[in-house]
């Protein structure tokens, strides 16, 4: 059985830490919404919005969207009526700043934070190829298409998404240290925070995660 206390959850943790992956089957279990703000980010950016085309070369770069901009759409985004019996929210807050924001729009119940080393982030980010044509995502070891370098469906080339090179990777895991890691200290003081070692496979950290939730 679910701990009923638990209704406002946010997973935080590296590039590549599974927290979405995890934030899905959470969101699903809970049966809430699984709220990413990076998602919809790249939805914007897909549709060409106004607000996509300001944050494009932001996330091109690997960098965080202003905090004035991404605050107002977390706000917005809570108020909606799905999200009155609770939510699964992915990649916010990202700063302190976020953090006192978010204080005082919900309050927040379990902060879980999805933990890798930035060795294997590296490693898993590295090997993501995308196609450009039909957006399908491969992994050069977990993934491979079948044949190397293109595109299983429909024979395009693959490519790298910008924000996945190297330096940006490296970009985003400094930004992660630097800007994100200081909430943990945050949600330690509230007494709501959890670290779950995201290092094994998916279904194991899945395990993991329900084993806190049903405390
Ligand atoms: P994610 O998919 O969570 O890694 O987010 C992708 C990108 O979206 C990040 O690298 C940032 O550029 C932007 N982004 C997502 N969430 C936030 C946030 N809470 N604050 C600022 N920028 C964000």
């Amino acid at each position: 059985m679910f701990n009923l206390n638990y209704k406002n959850i946010i997973i935080f943790g590296p590039q590549a830490s599974g927290k979405g992956t995890q934030a899905d089957v959470l969101a699903e279990k809970f049966g809430v919404p699984h709220i990413s703000t990076g998602a919809i980010f790249r939805d914007e950016i897909r549709g060409g919005t106004e607000l996509g085309k300001k944050v494009e070369g932001i996330l091109n770069a690997g960098n965080l969207v202003p905090d004035e901009i991404t605050n107002e759409i977390v706000k917005n985004r809570l108020s909606k009526s799905d999200c009155s019996a609770g939510f699964v929210l992915e990649g916010y807050p990202r700063n302190i700043s976020q953090a006192g924001f978010l204080d005082k729009v919900a309050k927040v119940d379990l902060a879980l934070e999805v933990w890798i080393s930035d060795e294997e982030a590296v490693m898993r980010i590295g090997g993501r190829r995308n196609c450009p044509k039909c957006g399908t995502p491969y992994h050069l070891k977990f993934n491979p298409s079948k044949k190397e370098g293109v595109c299983d469906k429909d024979g395009e080339k693959l490519i790298i998404r910008d924000d996945e090179s190297d330096e940006i990777i490296k970009q985003r895991l400094k930004n992660y240290h630097e800007q994100t890691e200081p909430i943990i200290d945050f949600y330690k003081e509230r007494g709501i925070y959890k670290k779950i070692d995201g290092m094994p496979s998916i279904s194991e950290v899945t395990s993991m995660i329900m084993k806190v939730v049903e405390e």
